[in-house]
């Protein structure tokens, strides 16, 4: 399921029941999609011929689903789109490029780059780290300077959601 698709789980009704066509429509998957959910553990109606799939039955199989596959990054790992899974990059292809935004106090959005070490696939993440140069944070006199390469950073996730609530 992609992201688009898993957003349209809200339209499933709690109350009414769907046919296998009918909720493949509704989220815009393939017919054979749904049969295989079936296979995974959705539970149709009893006996129902057209099967029939009670939405409230659906809607917590998808949305159990969906927060499932939801991947923690480990700081060095980005999720490659390719791959399907979270992965490592080439370490001499790992670049850092600031946003130019700020979050909160000393901090920076940036944009990570790399290479996923399985597939030579493209790879990008949000992180987030200390500003090098700080002079408004105070807080944190005694921590060693990040290096150059920001690799030893601890780097904190941001979904690009949450990035975007930073304008
Ligand atoms: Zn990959």
């Amino acid at each position: 399921m992609t992201k688009r698709q898993s957003a349209r789980i809200r339209f499933i009704r709690r109350r009414r029941t769907y046919r296998v066509g009918e909720l493949a429509g509704l989220l815009g998957v393939h017919l054979q999609t749904v049969h295989q959910w079936r296979k995974d553990g959705l539970e149709v109606l009893e006996g129902s011929r057209p099967f029939l799939i009670p939405g409230g039955v659906a809607k917590e199989f998808l949305k159990s689903r969906v927060s499932r596959r939801k991947k923690t990054l480990a700081p060095d790992e980005f999720f490659c789109m390719s791959c399907r899974l979270p992965r490592r990059s080439i370490l001499e292809c790992q670049t850092i490029e600031p946003t130019g935004r700020k979050i909160g106090h000393g901090k920076e959005l940036v944009l990570r780059r790399g290479r996923c070490e399985h597939c030579d696939c493209g790879l990008v993440r949000f992180a987030v780290r200390p500003v090098p140069e700080s002079p408004s944070s105070p807080k944190q006199p005694d921590k060693p300077r990040a290096d150059d390469s920001g690799l030893h950073v601890p780097l904190t996730t941001l979904t690009r959601k949450d990035s975007e609530n930073e304008r």
